[in-house]
């Protein structure tokens, strides 16, 4: 048994059923035994492998993005380059490589992460030495933000309701004698719930949302938010763990597994402009990266390398766009301060 589940089922003991918010923000973000706060569980090694860690094209074409949205913004002499869980900080650190080609644009940038693990923290660091580092959103400063996030929403916690015989129960983590186990109670807020399935309140991560869109009609700039999940609100179960890149029950050695949902964009894209920003547009990231250059870049890097190295690199470039992998599955919105025309590729005809 893990420390936290020691942890956890005590509580349960102690007050019931726990919600499953809060079960995720445990064991996930627990100060001392959370999933996040004690290890670094990105690449083949660990648990799972996102984007930056698959290969440097992501964020240099994210880079480019970022140069392009700078200089929309009149290239202003301090802005705030902000990522929001920035995981080793390998995506800010292929975006400064490409700002440092672009004149002024490095020099102007300010990175801003919001983080909360101490060990990724240290991992930021060591890539990108010269950053302040925040606990949440909140403490952002009143400058021009251009702000990158991948992976973040997904690990925010969700509730999950579902309907049964005209009730409508929560979906909860409860204690079969001593075991944790998934279950159902009378679900103890109204929830306009027509249809038999499973519903996920995105709560936690429309607040953020909502948090961001009033720093970005504040302060002006723009926000790119990729992460895995459905264009369109719908019901179904969405809640997964993971382990050594392999699916687990949610209630699973807590704290040593990743937990996560499908980031819905629909509620996302409601809660920006709550806040006071305009949502520019959403594209499937493959769509992105190929109108961002992908193939042109994966091709330039080629040159430099060879064999084995260059059919990764190549491969690394498919897997990032091509849509039975990560191209369609893994979507991007782009957010803007109301002055500001959608940034291209978002509203390019
Ligand atoms: N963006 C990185 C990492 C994604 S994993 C990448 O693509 O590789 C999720 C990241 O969000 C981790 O850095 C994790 O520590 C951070 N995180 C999770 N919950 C958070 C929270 N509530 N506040 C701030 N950061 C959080």
């Amino acid at each position: 048994m893990t420390p936290l589940e020691t942890i956890i089922r005590g509580m349960i003991r102690a007050d019931g059923p726990m919600p499953l918010d809060r079960y995720m923000a445990l064991c996930l973000g627990h100060p001392e035994h959370g999933y996040y706060m004690t290890r670094d569980p990105f690449g083949a090694g660990g648990d799972f492998t996102t984007a930056p860690e698959i290969s440097q094209v992501f964020g240099e074409l994210i880079g480019v993005w970022v140069a392009q949205v700078w200089q929309a913004l009149g290239s202003p002499r301090h802005f705030a380059l902000v990522e929001l869980g920035p995981g080793r900080g390998t995506l800010m650190a292929d975006v400064l490589r490409v700002l440092s080609r672009v004149k002024d644009a490095a020099k102007a940038a300010e990175v801003h992460f919001v983080e909360t693990s101490p060990v990724l923290r240290e991992a930021q660091g060591i890539r990108v030495p010269q950053s302040t580092w925040h606990h949440t959103i909140a403490s952002l400063p009143a400058r021009p933000s251009i702000i990158i996030a991948n992976e973040f929403f997904d690990a925010l916690p969700i509730r999950q309701f579902e309907r049964k015989n005209g009730t409508v129960f929560e979906r909860v983590i409860g204690l079969t004698g001593d075991m944790l186990e998934r279950g159902l109670v009378p679900s103890p807020v109204p929830v306009p719930l027509r249809g038999e399935g499973v519903f996920e309140d995105h709560a936690i991560r429309a607040a953020a949302a909502r948090q961001l869109g009033d720093h970005l009609a504040r302060s002006g700039g723009a926000a790119l938010i990729f992460d895995y999940g459905h264009a369109r609100s719908a019901l179904g179960d969405t809640l997964q763990a993971m382990i050594a890149h392999k699916y687990c029950r949610v209630t699973e050695r807590p704290g040593e597994a990743d937990i996560t949902s499908h980031v819905d964009f629909e509620a996302l894209a409601r809660a920006f402009p709550e806040g006071g920003a305009r949502i520019a547009g959403l594209m499937a990231q493959g769509d992105f990266l190929n109108a961002m250059g992908l193939e042109a870049r994966t091709e330039v890097l080629s040159r430099s390398v060879e064999g084995e190295a260059r059919t990764q690199l190549v491969a690394a470039s498919e897997r990032l766009a091509h849509p039975a992998q990560m191209g369609h599955l893994f979507k991007v919105m782009a957010v803007t301060s109301a002055g500001l025309q959608p940034p291209y590729p978002f509203g390019a005809t």
